[in-house]
């Protein structure tokens, strides 16, 4: 690539118009191009085959489309994929395919590496790199739905933001890949089937509500005590339980949609009643599901998946206060691609 070549998925659609205009062209070139990148995910020029040869050269000339590639694809015995992804400057993300009956869901990453410390995910094992672009979270949605009908035989049709990273840390770029996702000029996908999973920032919980967004949101949880989470996710030092609580309020009474906890039960951690009553106590403040998670292995002898009588005990006494709870199976794990696991284990960053 020249140095004057840009890179054209950074370019608005107005922006592309003013390019066309200044170059003598007809902006509605503009909208063809726009829905060559973001509608039908064009990687190359030539594909664009509405636009005359002149004009694709011009383009070439002018433009880059970034590309990641996929470094190492490995497959489930469950039918998962995860997918280590080489981005245009050699550094990593993952991305995984979660195949059910009903679904496929795409799981993807928001930044590389992750600047959280939570003590039970691989991921804050790597420090965070870099933000991901609207484009590289975008891509990582096509090249699943791609695998999807290779491997699966059917579209992708869930999106979830529980990959690498924290998304409300890189608030911009990620709603803008949501934009690109959801917008009938790009994938055209329903914002009801995209669910961001945060660790819980209050303030940006209050922004996304005040931005009325229309996708789901899941909260890391995994306790609903002060003293316990802050030991084992340090931000809750800065942000507690009554402010997360009074976002979530908040979330809820602009958004009146429902916010889904995800909750690990570990051995010794959380797994007794004083934590459970906890929880129902903060789910009746906060219309909420509560994700009981498999907890998957880090190899930290702090941590242990509690016992199936804790778990029922937890689905008992929350079902018992009219809360829904499910427990989730874990998928992916032989090839370490389950929640938490994202750790760039192949490969160096
Ligand atoms: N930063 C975001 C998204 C990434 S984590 C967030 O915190 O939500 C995606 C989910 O996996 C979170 O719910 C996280 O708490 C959970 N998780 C992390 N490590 C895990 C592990 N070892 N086992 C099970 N779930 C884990």
């Amino acid at each position: 690539m020249s140095e004057s070549q840009q890179d054209i998925r950074k370019l608005t659609l107005e922006q592309l118009q003013d390019y066309f205009t200044s170059n003598g062209q007809a902006p509605f070139r503009a909208k063809q191009v726009y829905e060559w990148l973001w509608k039908k995910s064009a990687k190359d020029f030539d594909d664009m085959t509405n636009l005359s040869l002149s004009v694709r050269e011009k383009l070439k000339a002018d433009f880059i489309i970034k590309q990641m590639e996929v470094d190492t694809m490995q497959r489930s015995t469950d039918g998962t994929i995860k997918n280590a992804l080489q981005l245009h400057d050699g550094l990593r993300v993952e991305s995984v395919l979660i195949p059910t009956k009903k679904r496929i869901t795409a799981c993807i990453s928001s930044q590389v590496g992750c600047s959280l410390d939570c003590h039970f995910c691989a991921t804050a094992r790597l420090k965070k790199m870099r933000n991901l672009d609207p484009d590289e979270i975008y891509d990582q949605v096509v090249t699943i739905h791609e695998q999807s009908m290779e491997y699966h035989h059917r579209p992708l049709t869930n999106i979830v933001y529980m990959g690498m990273g924290e998304p409300l840390l890189n608030y911009h770029n990620v709603l803008a890949s949501i934009e690109k996702i959801t917008s009938p000029k790009g994938l055209g996908m329903s914002p009801k089937r995209i669910t961001l999973s945060t660790v819980g920032l209050a303030k940006m919980i209050r922004k996304l509500a005040d931005d009325t967004v229309k996708f789901n949101l899941a909260v890391s949880l995994h306790s609903a005590i002060d003293r316990t989470r802050s030991e084992i996710m340090p931000i809750n030092l800065k942000n507690p339980i009554a402010d997360l609580q009074a976002s979530l309020e908040y979330w809820y009474k602009l958004t009146k949609r429902r916010v889904t906890f995800e909750y690990v039960i570990w051995k010794g951690i959380n797994d007794d009643e004083e934590h459970l009553s906890a929880l129902v106590k903060l789910c009746k403040r906060v219309p909420t599901k509560v994700n009981l998670i498999q907890y998957n292995s880090i190899d930290d002898p702090r941590f242990e998946q509690a016992s199936a009588e804790k778990v029922d005990m937890y689905v008992q006494g929350l079902t018992d206060s009219r809360i829904v709870a499910k427990v989730r199976r874990s998928r992916g794990q032989d090839i370490d691609a389950a929640c938490g696991q994202l750790a760039n284990k192949s490969v160096v960053n």
